[in-house]
This record gives structure tokens, C-alpha cells and sequence, in this order.
């Protein structure tokens, strides 16, 4: 079963059609990529999942179950998380304390402390648990934003734009680290647009334009799809 399934999602602001009709499912272990031009609805399909948004239609399934109605703080207790493309850190916390708001918001509180060390010890951020996000470059808050989502050990896991700002060798880290969300049988969605990393981290690819999916299926098909090369190149 799908930890996370959307059908026939659809979002409007005003007379602009944000998401029409648009259904994705993730699977556990494997990481879903969500890809498409600026303005094609990914980060507004992110919002749906977690809750932020209501969808004027269609459903929203976390491990089989409607969630549609359900805050985006019951949607964490189920096993969801995400990170935003716009980082929503707290700048002048520590990177510790970031982390450890947000494993307070998990499904296992009591072991929230444990979580940040483990989180932060697998990001490789031990030695910047004291120091504010603000101090940090980009790259390294992104990090810390991943970190956030990480520590509830959710079974869904949304990333919007994770590597923006990072460096190769950085983006590289990050993929190894994806593989091994994957291993621990996380669901991840990988908004993204650094195209050698999606082709080669995803197990699937969904193409979204204009609010529409106008693909999906496995990268190396998706790559050599002619309505995703013109959605691409403004044909
Ligand atoms: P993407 O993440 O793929 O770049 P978005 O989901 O951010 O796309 O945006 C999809 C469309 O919805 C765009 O046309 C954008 O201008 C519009 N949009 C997104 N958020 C809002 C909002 N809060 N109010 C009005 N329009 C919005
Ligand atoms: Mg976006």
C-alpha cells in the first residue's frame, strides 16, 4: 500500500487553477520525484499533503486512511513530514533547539532529545548544534531544514528544493542521504530541479504542468518524454 496517496487533488487562488485534478502516490523505500517549470503547482501539492491547504476537490490518504480533513499537526503524528522551499528555520535558535521543536511535534515525544542527537549526529551537524541557522550559509541551512523533517522518523517525508544553494560535492552527501532514508523504508517526494539528481536518485518521476501531471513513470522514460521536454523548453 502507498504510505501516500493523493487523487484528484485541485486548487484555485482566484481564476488561476494551482493544481487541477493531480493524483501521486509514494511508496515505502523508494523516492517519488515531483518535477515541472516555476508556478506548476509542486509546492502548492506539498501544501496540500501536509495540511496547510484545503483542496476545493479530491483526497488526501496517509497509509490508506483519509486524511483530507485533518490538521497538518495530526498529519506529523501520522508519519508526515516536510521541508519547505523558502526556509521556515528559526534563525536565531540553535540548530539543536530547531530540530528539537520539531521532533516535539512527532508521534514519540518522550524521545524527542535522543532523536535530535541521532538526527543531527547522521547529518553530519553535531558540531553546529549550538550555533544559530542565521550564522550558517544556504547550504547548511538546508540542511538543518531536512534535519527537521527528518527527526520525527516519518514515514512520509516531502522535500521542496532540499539541495538549492549546495555545491556538488554537498548535493552529492545529500543524495547518499536520501538512499539511506529510503533503506529505513521512508517514502520520500523530491521536489527538485538539479535534473542529474532526480534521474538519479528516483525510483519514479511525476511531471507536473500548468496544475497538471502530464507524466510519470520511471526516469530514464520520463527523460526522453517529448511533452516533458516541450513543458521544459516552452515549446
Ligand atoms: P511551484 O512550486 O511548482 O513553482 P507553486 O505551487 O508555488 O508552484 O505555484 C503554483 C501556482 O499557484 C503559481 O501560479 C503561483 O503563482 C500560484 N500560487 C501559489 N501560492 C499562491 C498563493 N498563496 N496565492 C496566490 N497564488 C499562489
Ligand atoms: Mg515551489
Amino acid at each position: 500500500m502507498a504510505s501516500l496517496r493523493i487523487s484528484g487533488v485541485s486548487v484555485a487562488f482566484g481564476g488561476n487553477r494551482a493544481l487541477d485534478g493531480v493524483g501521486l502516490s509514494a511508496e515505502p523505500g523508494r523516492v517519488t520525484g515531483l518535477i515541472g517549470p516555476n508556478g506548476a503547482g509542486k509546492s502548492t501539492l506539498f501544501d496540500v499533503a501536509s495540511g496547510l491547504r484545503r483542496p476545493s476537490s479530491g483526497q488526501v490518504f496517509l497509509d490508506g486512511r483519509d486524511v483530507t480533513r485533518t490538521s497538518p499537526a495530526g498529519r506529523a503524528r501520522r508519519g508526515l513530514a516536510r521541508t519547505f522551499q523558502r526556509l521556515e528555520l528559526f534563525g536565531r535558535l540553535t540548530v539543536r533547539d530547531n530540530l528539537l521543536v520539531a521532533a516535539e511535534l512527532g508521534p514519540d515525544r518522550r524521545r524527542a532529545h535522543h532523536a535530535v542527537t541521532e538526527t543531527l549526529t547522521r547529518l553530519g551537524l553535531t558540531h553546529l548544534a549550538d550555533s544559530p541557522p542565521d550564522a550558517l550559509p544556504t547550504g547548511v541551512g538546508r540542511l538543518v531544514e531536512v534535519g527537521r523533517a527528518m527527526v520525527i522518523r516519518p514515514k512520509v517525508l516531502l522535500l521542496d528544493e532540499p539541495a538549492a544553494g549546495q555545491d556538488s560535492e554537498e548535493t552529492e552527501r545529500f543524495a547518499a542521504l536520501l538512499r539511506s532514508l529510503t533503506d529505513d523504508g521512508t517514502a520520500v517526494v523530491l521536489v527538485e530541479h538539479d535534473m542529474s539528481l532526480v534521474m538519479g536518485v528516483c525510483d519514479e518521476v511525476y511531471v507536473l504542468d500548468l496544475g497538471k501531471v502530464i507524466a510519470s513513470g520511471p526516469p530514464e522514460v520520463i527523460r526522453n518524454d517529448e511533452t516533458v521536454l516541450a513543458a521544459y523548453l516552452g515549446d
